[in-house]
């Protein structure tokens, strides 16, 4: 079967891997488009969120997947992509303290949550000083380095197409291919196959820094307060992010990263120097649930999208889902699908 994925965002490029894993030919498109979501996040997988401190959906489905799935990439890519962390969050009201107590002893959270006295390496970078909560079984896909590595592996194989693909062109080149597979990230709320899909899309911003600190090398752990703060390679930690609904007919807002950097000096008590800004549109949805499925008025059209805020563990379980559905035939979830309720 011959399949163009037009994207090369996370979606696209874990959909382009099950396929090509299961013996398609696949043809990749991406002309590099403004606002990408991939190469502005920090492609941490959490799984324990919000303030409730609640289990990320399905997330015991698709973390063994997740880390399957990356580390089949690094040894076929030859880099190193996965880092199993831990995320420190700070609890610093009885309440939050209670709550999280609460939460550790609920067996559907056995061996994830924690509490410690200490953080580590990080405790003489912070104000804080009372008890945090561990969460474990959280990890890191170092995105840039993932969907670099990928592309010189297509383009290498005469795979790549590093060009946008109008609704025209899709058309004008879908005889060569079986199925075209739009993997737009926000993009796909303008693509015309497929209309009036529930988009909610937000624009998030984050903010790179450099601890000055001789140790900041060897940072490993996130810290988790009003913002997250991720340490990410020699030295340079990533810290956000910011939410903010938009939609396609609004001018793109510019970076509006004072909260971050107030929310940062809460929290640090070391000095930092800001040297760079990660920014991007989410393709968020409304109901928070990925959307796959053919176009009404295509059937060879389809969508892989609405990864929103999740796309590191997503991508791959829904890549392997789809990856199914198109050489297999088998059915797409009903928790997906473009008709769902
Ligand atoms: C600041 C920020 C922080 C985040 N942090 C995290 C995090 O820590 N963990 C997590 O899991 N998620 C995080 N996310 C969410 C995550 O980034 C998304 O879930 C995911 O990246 C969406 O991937 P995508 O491939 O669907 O879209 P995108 O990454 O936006 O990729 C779409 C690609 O398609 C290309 N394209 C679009 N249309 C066309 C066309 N017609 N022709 C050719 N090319 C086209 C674009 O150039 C782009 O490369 C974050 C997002 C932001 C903005």
């Amino acid at each position: 079967m011959r399949i163009l994925v037009v994207g090369q965002g996370i979606a696209g490029t874990a959909l382009a891997w099950a396929l090509l894993r299961r013996g398609a030919t696949v043809h990749v498109a991406d002309g590099d488009l403004p606002h990408p979501a991939s190469t502005a996040a920090a492609g941490l997988i959490n799984p324990v969120t919000g303030k409730s401190y609640v289990k990320t959906w399905r997330y015991d489905d698709f973390f063994p997947v997740a880390r399957r799935f990356y580390a089949d990439m690094e040894a076929a890519l030859g880099v190193r992509i996965w880092s199993e962390v831990r995320v420190l969050r700070v609890l610093d009201t009885p309440q939050a303290a209670n709550d999280w107590t609460a939460r550790s002893g609920d067996p559907a959270y056995a061996g994830l949550l924690g509490t410690c006295a200490h953080a580590g390496p990080w405790q003489p970078c912070v104000h804080y000083s009372g008890l945090w909560g561990e969460t474990l079984g959280a990890a890191r896909v170092d995105f840039p380095q993932l969907l670099n590595a990928f592309r010189a592996h297509f383009i290498r194989q005469g795979l790549f197409l590093h060009k946008k693909i109008t609704p025209e062109a899709a058309v004008g080149t879908a005889p060569d291919y079986d199925a075209v597979v739009f993997c737009e990230g926000w993009r796909g709320a303008l693509n015309p196959f497929f209309p009036n899909l529930p988009w909610r899309l937000t624009v998030g911003e984050a903010l790179l820094i450099r601890l000055a600190l001789p140790a900041a090398a060897s940072l490993c752990d996130v810290l988790k307060k009003n913002l997250l703060v991720i340490p990410l390679h020699d030295g340079l930690v990533w810290a956000g992010a910011t939410y903010r609904h938009w939609q396609p007919t609004d001018p793109v807002p510019t970076p509006d990263t004072a909260a971050i950097e107030y929310e940062l000096r809460q929290l640090l008590r070391v000095p930092f120097e800001v040297v760079g800004v990660a920014s991007g549109i989410r393709p968020t949805v409304r109901d928070r649930r990925p959307l796959m499925g053919s176009s009404a008025q295509r059937p060879d059209f389809f969508i892989f999208n609405g990864l929103g805020t999740k796309g590191t563990l997503l991508a791959p379980y829904w890549a392997e889902h789809l990856a199914q559905h198109l050489l297999e035939g088998s059915a797409l979830s009903l928790e997906v699908r473009l008709d769902r309720p």
